[in-house]
């Protein structure tokens, strides 16, 4: 189990799919260090999940903020970080253990990049979302060995949902391609709208083969153990 953790707040990117710039604010507000360790401290868990929307916002708040949790010991999950070499080498020896990394499409900027994660010892949980309109079935498929191929250490697979205060839902909602308005059901695991190249039914089932496909060798929680 973890602790969780907040050591800013906002965030200054606006990606197409999130309502976190809405929700949270669209200026990054980060927590002055010293309170940020003084509320640490106080922590016994020896885990923690940093659940700021992103920390690669500003480098020299970041830089700080690593370093000043060198001498706490702690073992901690996040989303995304910057990905510099001295960036990396300050948040290995912070702690980092897991963090988010957005995989978006097969490019070696995305292999590049969870290789230098690994080169530091940080262990990486991709998001992959699914039913983008230049995602075809093929391109879906062909994503899932990609991540078996970079060895990712665990993915969460997402369907496209059109929450409200996001450029998708404009897009899908302008293109009138929302046939399902029940909110029980967006819950970024069930099909909403029709996608561009191919049926709901179809996206559907690529949702479960993404799943079952990445874990078919190992459990996700035998992931998480190794
Ligand atoms: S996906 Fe992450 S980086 Fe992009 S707007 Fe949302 S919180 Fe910010």
């Amino acid at each position: 189990m973890v602790d969780l953790f907040h050591a800013s707040r906002g965030c200054r990117f606006n990606c197409y799919p999130c309502c976190v710039s809405f929700l949270g604010g669209r200026q990054f507000r980060p927590r002055p260090i010293d309170r940020v360790l003084e509320e640490l401290e106080t922590i016994e868990n020896n885990r923690l999940f940093l659940v700021d929307n992103s920390l690669a916002q500003n480098n020299e708040w970041e830089k700080e903020l690593f370093k000043a949790m060198i001498p706490l010991k702690k073992k901690w999950c996040s989303h995304t970080i910057e990905d510099t070499p001295e960036i990396l080498d300050l948040a290995a020896q912070a702690g980092a253990w897991y963090v988010y990394q957005a995989v978006f499409d097969t490019s070696d900027y995305i292999r590049d990049r969870i290789k230098r994660y690994h080169e530091y010892g940080i262990k990486v949980e991709g998001t992959i979302l699914l039913g983008l309109d230049n995602q075809t079935e093929d391109d879906i498929k062909r994503l899932i060995d990609f991540l078996l191929e970079i060895d990712l250490d665990l993915a969460e697979f997402t369907v496209l949902t059109p929450f409200h205060h996001t450029k998708t839902y404009q897009d899908l909602n302008n293109a009138n391609r929302i046939f399902d308005t029940d909110y029980n059901n967006y819950n970024a695991g069930k099909v909403v709208f029709q996608p561009k190249h191919m049926s709901p039914e179809k996206l559907q089932n690529l949702y479960y083969y993404a799943w079952d496909t990445f874990y078919k060798g190992q459990s996700q929680e035998e992931k998480c153990l190794n």
